[in-house]
């Protein structure tokens, strides 16, 4: 009796350890916040973005990140000298852990508005059981989150004299939402493109997935949607999509510009539709 409760504890142990590895530490190591243009600020880790964009009205904050994350955004938030519970809109890049998890406690903290691209509602609100991939993986779930307003490809999120539009970039998710957003600095308009996600999952089936028929032609769809959008600053869901790190290092050196890169976005999502494509080929000749 004694020794099976030994084990039990023992495979419970090893079971957490293998989930928490599962965890990139770069996802949970702070980093100091800081203003990217305008008034748009990061207030993510070093690899979990997470943006905060400040207006008269009150803060619209893009990503809740893991359940643990909510503190070290608030902690970002109030360094820059802002208050948490500011917060009035919630968005998310799409309805993964990574992204997500936190949601509910930043609703519990701040009373924010949850603001969700259509098709990625049920995954919220499911927390991650409805995922048409990982619904099985409980080590994926997150907590179940009320969605306050659902949101449509092209809809427009207002606050305070700010505008952001929610475009639909769906595959990786059936509801990965790009915003875009346009900030004046210098005189000069400058376009802001937050990309959702445009990666193919290892395990990710393109070629007869059941559970979303139309997979390979959302992922085609998004990268038109991508090439079509003007972009001077390049953000993403992650840091690692646009070289996060470096860019803060030449800013921290005294380069005012380190953030804007249209060319970087080009190749992005060049490279990350080539990655699609080659994919989507071995798929269809049955070498997945
Ligand atoms: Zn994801």
């Amino acid at each position: 009796m004694f020794k099976a409760r030994i084990l039990s504890l023992l495979v419970a142990l090893l079971f957490a350890a293998a989930l928490r590895s599962q965890t990139p530490a770069s996802w949970t190591t702070p980093l100091p916040p800081f203003k990217i243009v305008g008034n748009l600020y990061y207030v993510g880790s070093e690899d979990l973005a997470a943006y905060l964009i400040v207006t008269p009205q009150g803060g619209i904050l893009i990503n809740s990140n893991l359940a643990s994350s909510p503190a070290q955004i608030k902690r970002s938030v109030e360094a820059l000298g802002f208050k948490f519970s500011d917060v009035k809109i919630l968005l998310i890049s799409h309805a993964h852990y990574d992204h997500c998890a936190g949601s509910a406690e930043i609703k519990r903290l701040t009373g924010a508005k949850y603001e969700v691209m259509d098709a990625d509602v049920p995954v919220v609100e499911s927390g991650g059981a409805t995922d048409f991939n990982y619904g099985m993986d409980k080590s994926m779930h997150f907590p179940p989150t009320k969605v306050d307003r659902v949101l449509h490809d092209g809809d427009r999120v207002e606050l305070g004299g700010t505008v952001l539009t929610a475009r639909l970039t769906a595959g990786h998710t059936k509801g990965t939402t790009t915003w875009t957003l346009d900030e004046q600095e210098g005189g000069k308009t400058l376009h802001v493109v937050i990309v959702g996600s445009p990666n193919v999952n290892p395990g990710y089936k393109l070629v007869g997935n059941k559970q979303y028929p139309q997979i390979a032609a959302d992922y085609q769809h998004e990268f038109e949607v991508l090439k079509s959008l003007p972009c001077d600053i390049f953000l993403g869901a992650h840091g690692g999509y646009f070289d996060m790190l470096a860019k803060i290092q030449r800013m921290n050196a005294g380069d005012k510009s380190a953030f804007v890169d249209p060319g970087a976005y080009k190749a992005y999502i060049t490279d990350r539709e080539q990655a699609f494509e080659a994919e989507l080929k071995k798929q269809q000749a049955g070498r997945s």
